[in-house]
């Protein structure tokens, strides 16, 4: 695959996926379209030799294939990744007015960079349980699309020290603007939200909205920048790259081994819930596939998780910040993520599996550590290969700019990473490292 064709992918990928649920279920769509069959949680399960299933929960997917559904116990290759982005979501009762202006109540979701937020067309999305018109209570996924949202910066005029460390009050001072009040007046916000969910769902009939989690984003569509468009700037590249990535490899390969995805919700606050990878969707799933106790324990001995997720780039304007001795560059391959307090699941042997997989695919992955004298970041690969009893590792596409509203990355890092993950997922055998 051309790295062109793959970022077409990612960008319209990122385009309708402004949130985890959306995410979801766009990929779920997509497999669904190329023959994977979904699974319901709440019913038992006929899987069949050489079947291809699909379950979401929550924001949340695994999907897995059976190419060899006799060998489970030769284990799962595993592709980790997470659905969710920084933001600011939206408070239960979220419109407030200030004098003659409507605005949105946020808390602030993950670890935002929080003023690149400011100054930008915003929209809103997200999962609503609304009360329909037969009595009844109905989830639906909403998206105004357009720019309905808008968090204007102070002038410097009226803070003359803001290019000197300004501090960002969430409470006070990142409250989107909705509206004049003489616009929303005799209009309110449940109404508002009613009236979108009748037009994007017109067979809801939808007359009350009893809940949601709903999230700002950012409208500006991804693209290239740099003399020979060598970079892509985008929205939540962090961490839809690597669903993108791991979604086309496991859609492309040769259907020999027994592969998966598990996309985890919240990793960006930290993995607790129903749908991260702290939960226990992905043993679930691996247990209910396997049906004896004895075939899981060999099964996840033998499987292996490669967690995909975005690494820092060294930053030319910042060059101390990242180890001088482990620079990153942009479009020179995946990233092997490495932390001693096991902020990373990487180790030497799961490294040097990953660096043989990655010579055969005609890739030079690059190592990550961070400066001894800062604290690293994590992703869902200590949480799912603690929780599963996986080994893996932890592996990115460079990236500057992290939870920025808009990352940045190289325009052919998606297509190392994709080299990579597709040949993890059709080696014949995951490279043997022999005992001493
Ligand atoms: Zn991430």
């Amino acid at each position: 695959m051309k790295p062109e064709q793959l970022n077409d992918s990612l960008f319209s990928f990122i385009k309708q996926s402004p949130t985890p649920f959306h995410a979801a279920a766009v990929i779920r769509d997509k497999l669904v379209q190329e023959g994977f069959t979904q699974l319901d949680e709440g019913h038992t399960w006929n899987l069949e030799n050489g079947g291809k299933y699909v379950v979401v929960r929550h924001g949340a997917l695994i999907a897995f294939t059976l190419s060899d559904f006799s060998q489970l116990t030769k284990g799962f290759r595993i592709i980790g990744a997470h659905t969710d982005s920084p933001s600011l979501q939206l408070k239960p009762q979220s419109s407030s007015t200030s004098k003659s202006y409507f605005k949105i109540g946020v808390e602030k979701y993950g670890g935002a960079l929080l003023h690149t937020w400011f100054d930008r067309e915003l929209s809103l999305a997200g999962n609503v349980t609304a009360q329909c018109a037969d009595g009844r209570y109905y989830n639906y996924l909403l998206d105004f699309e357009s720019p309905i949202l808008y968090i204007p910066s102070l002038a410097i005029h009226l803070e003359r020290k803001a290019n000197e460390g300004r501090e960002i009050n969430v409470q006070n001072d990142l409250s989107p603007i909705f509206a004049q009040k003489a616009i929303a007046d005799g209009k309110s916000w449940n109404k508002f939200l009613v009236e979108r969910i009748n037009s994007q769902h017109p067979d809801a009939d939808a007359q009350s909205v009893e809940g949601h989690d709903l999230f700002c984003y950012d409208c500006a569509a991804p693209g290239y920048f740099g003399v020979e468009s060598e970079f892509i700037s985008a929205p939540r590249l962090d961490n839809l790259l690597s669903c993108c990535v791991g979604l086309q490899a496991i859609l492309d390969m040769e259907n020999k081994n027994n592969c998966m995805l598990i996309f985890s919700n919240h990793e960006e606050i930290g993995s607790t819930s129903y749908s991260g990878a702290l939960g226990n969707f992905g043993n679930l799933v691996l247990a209910r596939i396997c049906g004896n106790f004895d075939t899981y324990g060999v099964c996840l001995h033998n499987s292996f998780l490669l967690s995909l997720d975005n690494a820092h780039a060294t930053h030319p304007n910042f060059l101390d910040k990242n180890d001088p001795d482990h620079e990153i560059l942009l479009n020179h391959g995946p990233v092997i993520k490495l932390n001693s307090s096991q902020r990373y699941c990487s180790n030497a042997k799961s490294g040097a599996i990953f660096r043989i997989i990655c010579a055969e695919a005609g890739v030079t992955p690059q190592d990550f550590v961070m400066r001894s004298d800062m604290l690293s970041g994590s992703t869902i690969g200590p949480f799912a290969t603690a929780e599963l009893g996986v080994q893996g590792i932890d592996v990115g596409a460079p990236t500057w700019a992290m939870h920025s509203i808009r990352e940045v990355t190289g325009t052919t890092d998606p297509e190392f990473l994709y080299r990579s993950s597709r040949h993890f997922f059709e080696r014949e055998a995951l490279p043997s490292i022999g005992k001493i």
